[in-house]
């Protein structure tokens, strides 16, 4: 995967020159890691992954033998610090009225996220759009409406899981984030991600899986892979608004879905008998 553009590494720098942390350097080893992991790089993320995360949806079935060669994603995010006790109530208190980028002069509110803080799956979308931003919440217009019904039809309720986006202020009539913003905006996902831990991550969309993957490459060219990401398995699969349009791209997006859900161990709802 391609190494983050330098304003993108600019902009995450400022962020925690704000927070008071630093000084940083740039991780070279994890930055020239192979593209498949190895036994080294898993020992290098053990500390920060260790005891966190019960599960919150089912026990977790034992790791598996392929999970060792799973390709790692060398973004700047491995070498990025932690925030000791982080939380999802003090990365949202952290932002407060963010005015960190220009997003923030036609929001009307900040959709931080909503979900369960312990969920072992966390779906990333772009952006809020028109109802997010009115309401605070991702994923409640047609799309979201559709994200719904798809987690659903895993087996799982929206409470069961988290949900957010890569930038968190709606940009004007919809557009697709600048590279600036996402950069901005982009560490407070980070920490998010940091301090969920899920066991999976699925990227909803280009703009979701090309920032955590770090690559300029079109989401068709690697969407349904998995992906090792700081301890998670990331995999990228099309955004809910794309198969409003495209609705022939359903059947890949739930075969994506079936990948994840063997990986958690989840099972689809049994359907409901016909009533007479
Ligand atoms: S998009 Fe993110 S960085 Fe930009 S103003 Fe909103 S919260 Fe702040």
């Amino acid at each position: 995967m391609d190494s983050p553009p330098r304003p993108q590494i600019e902009a995450w720098l400022r962020y925690f020159d704000d927070l008071g942390l630093g000084p940083f350097y740039l991780d070279r080893a994890a930055a020239e890691l192979p593209s498949v992991a190895p036994a080294a790089a898993e020992a290098r993320r053990a500390p920060t992954t260790a005891k966190r995360n019960p599960p919150a949806m089912q026990p977790a079935p034992a790791p598996r033998a392929q999970d060792a060669a799973l390709p790692v994603v060398p973004s700047l995010f491995d070498a990025t610090p932690r925030v000791e006790g982080d939380s999802l109530g003090r990365i949202r208190e952290d932002i407060g009225e963010c005015k960190r980028c220009r997003l923030c002069e036609a929001r009307n509110t900040i959709v931080f996220g909503d979900g369960n803080e312990r969920a072992q799956l966390v779906f990333v979308g772009e952006g809020p759009g028109h109802d997010e931003d009115l309401q605070g919440l991702p994923f409640v217009g047609r799309a979201g409406k559709l994200l719904t019904q798809m987690i659903e039809a895993m087996g799982l309720r929206r409470e069961n899981v988290y949900i957010c986006n890569i930038v968190k202020c709606r940009p004007p009539g919809n557009r697709q984030p600048e590279r600036d913003e996402v950069a901005t905006c982009s560490p407070f996902l980070d920490r998010q991600l940091a301090a969920i831990h899920p066991r999976v991550i699925v990227c909803l969309g280009n703009v979701a899986a090309q920032t955590l993957l770090g690559t300029n490459k079109s989401i068709s060219q690697f969407r349904g892979q998995w992906f090792e990401f700081r301890g998670s398995k990331l995999l990228a699969t099309y955004h809910p608004a794309f198969l409003l349009r495209t609705p022939s791209a359903k059947s890949e997006v739930w075969t994506d879905l079936k990948k994840v859900m063997a990986e958690l161990g989840l099972k689809p709802p049994k359907p409901k008998p016909r009533s007479a």
